[in-house]
């Protein structure tokens, strides 16, 4: 369009799983959901019981291709049916309580985008709509490492420019925020970043890792505060930044 684009001084970048929705959260949705098309609870036992076989063995599926299986039994139309309810199904939320305030507050402080990254990306899309979050800024990303994505977006003058898969204009910004409950998410960073750390005692295997110093862990979403500016920072009690067990 050669149309001079708004320079943001902050932009925030925003890990979806386990930062604003809860995995398991989103478990209970698809047993609901399928029980709702009439799939037995036997069968999705045996979905999930391949799925942390899979997973054991180093290989990531998505809950949406265990689905796309039953197709061959029932017909195409199971997957259409499948999404149509997994979006709309009522009484099974998936975002944890501090998600809502706290995308409020980050958009009334500056623009942001919410990453997402999985293998299956009609199943990311799918887990958005269930948030309802498919009408904000998203990108589905192909790399886990959203230090090496953020590098990624800085332009030759030194500003970064994020660019959503959805109808949103790209943001050009100076900086660049970053929340993620992964460690190795932060890996290389020198940004403001925060390590989204719900409870310390349940660290999964693949949250561990050391942190840069630059990167505060918060126990909540409710901890990060925008000042006027639109600069995030982390209030109450701030924990180590080397994170390790
Ligand atoms: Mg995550």
């Amino acid at each position: 369009m050669g149309e001079r684009q708004k320079v943001s001084e902050w932009a925030g970048f925003i890990d979806y799983d386990r930062t604003l929705a809860d995995t398991s959260a989103h478990v209970a949705r698809f047993r609901a959901t399928l029980l709702s098309l009439g799939v037995s609870g036997d069968e999705i036992n045996m979905m999930r019981e391949q799925q942390h076989q899979l997973e054991s063995a180093g290989v990531t599926v998505s809950l949406l291709s265990f689905v796309r299986d039953l197709a061959v039994a029932r017909g195409p139309q199971i997957v259409d049916d499948f999404s149509d309810a997994y979006a709309n199904i009522e009484g099974y939320p998936v975002n944890f309580p501090d998600a809502g305030a706290f995308l409020r507050r980050a958009q009334e402080a500056g623009p942001f985008i919410i990453g997402t990254w999985g293998i299956d990306q009609e199943w990311q899309i799918l887990k958005l709509r269930a948030s309802g979050y498919e009408s904000l800024p998203y990108q589905i990303l192909s790399d886990q490492n959203k230090a090496r994505v953020i590098a990624g977006c800085r332009q030759s003058d030194g500003t970064y420019i994020l660019r959503p898969d959805n109808e949103f204009a790209p943001v050009v910004t100076r900086n660049c925020w970053l929340v993620d409950d992964k460690a190795r998410a932060f890996d290389g960073y020198g940004g403001v970043g925060f390590l989204l750390q719900r409870n310390r005692n349940e660290v999964l295997p693949s949250q561990r890792g050391e942190v840069p110093s630059s990167v505060v862990i918060i126990e909540s979403l409710d901890s990060l505060v925008f000042n006027n500016q639109g600069v995030p920072s982390a209030r109450g009690r701030q924990l180590q930044g080397d994170f390790r067990t």
